[in-house]
């Protein structure tokens, strides 16, 4: 029943794929990069961070002898910025250790840094085409809708997912078929309308031929936190006062105002007052409401209240606290909402 599988879904591809700049290149790096943006975002929104990337750093040597803070503005916006400091540990390993050339041993590939089984059966099957199965979410979908998996869409389906895959997987061309698993999953077997009509694979879809293919996976209920901070602009003449977080956890490494969560039971004012003397060590004099930004981060939604703060002493400067001209913010990583705060602040 099976037999035909392959060879449908890559007639539907060879007719139906999308023009997308990775697709024009078997060189790894660019693949590797392109499957991590992949991750973050839609296609859409990836492909002029691709174009940007690929030309600022062309090959894995230039990634690799990037400084962190420029590989992190480049991926400014992206969110997860723990993927691009891998993608920057796994270049200096890759220089290190494989002479410059991303290996071709899974195990090895593994023991990079960002790489999980997701990244490595994406560059291994598509760059050198290894008969590697990918579960990505779109694929994920599709085989639930094909086998009419019940449950919701999450890992705990890949194992029942894989061993179909396995059957499927062409023993030559592994990479292109990958993809064309992928693309289905995008353009046919969509999240809210899956296109049975145009599907290639509506034969073999359980889903399709119970008609279930609407409730299949079960739906997630996404509950959204939503998070409320004070931020403080602190001004001295041309000069904006920012700091950079801590190195690790969320948004790590990245600059920003001083400012934070406002605590139950919390004034805006007092959580200022306390954020400025906890953060820099200083008293707050004033602080005079400017404007409120709300930012959708993918873990929580943000409710910035900006504030214009004057401080009973200068706050200190080293190295990841200084005063900065606006026409040098362009040379700090910072989050998205500390982005739309400086845009505010500017008009
Ligand atoms: S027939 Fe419908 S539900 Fe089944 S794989 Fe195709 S688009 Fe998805």
């Amino acid at each position: 029943m099976l037999k035909y599988f392959s060879r449908d879904l890559m007639c539907w591809y060879v007719k139906n794929k999308r023009d997308l700049p990775w697709r024009h290149t078997k060189d790894p790096y660019k693949i590797w990069i392109s499957e991590v943006m992949l991750q973050q975002t839609t296609i859409n929104a990836v492909i002029p961070y691709y174009k940007k990337w690929i030309k600022t750093f062309p090959t894995v040597h230039d990634l690799a002898q990037a400084p962190l803070q420029r590989v992190l503005k480049l991926w400014e916006g992206l969110g997860y910025y723990n993927r691009a400091k891998n993608l920057h540990k796994a270049a200096l390993l890759i220089i290190k250790n494989y002479n410059g050339q991303i290996p071709k041993n899974p195990i090895n590939v593994r023991s990079l840094p960002g790489f999980g089984p997701y990244t490595t059966g994406s560059v291994l099957s598509i760059a050198y085409n290894m008969p590697l199965t990918i579960i990505d979410a779109n694929v994920r979908r599709l085989v639930m809708r094909l086998l009419a998996l019940p449950g919701q869409a999450d890992t705990k389906q890949d194992p029942i997912i894989n061993q179909f895959l396995l059957k499927v997987l062409p023993p030559k061309g592994a990479g292109d078929f990958n993809q064309a698993l992928m693309e289905l999953g995008a353009l046919v077997c969509r999240v809210k309308d899956p296109d049975c009509k145009s599907c290639p694979q509506d034969k073999y879809c359980h889903s399709h031929k119970e008609n279930k293919q609407h409730t299949i996976p079960q739906r997630k209920s996404k509950i959204i936190k939503d998070v409320h901070a004070v931020i403080a602009i602190i001004k001295n003449n041309d000069f904006y006062y920012i700091q950079k977080r801590p190195s690790s956890g969320l948004l790590a490494d990245l600059w920003e105002f001083p400012g934070g969560k406002i605590r139950a039971g919390e004034s805006k004012k007092q959580a200022l007052i306390r954020e400025i003397k906890e953060e820099l060590g200083i008293k707050l004099i004033s602080a005079r409401h400017l404007f409120d930004v709300n930012h959708f981060y993918t873990q929580f939604k943000a409710h910035l209240s900006v504030f214009d703060c004057k401080t009973g002493s200068p706050p200190k400067t080293d190295s990841t606290h200084r005063w900065v001209k606006p026409i040098n913010f362009i040379k700090y990583p910072m989050p998205s909402g500390t982005t739309r705060i400086i845009s505010k602040l500017i008009k």
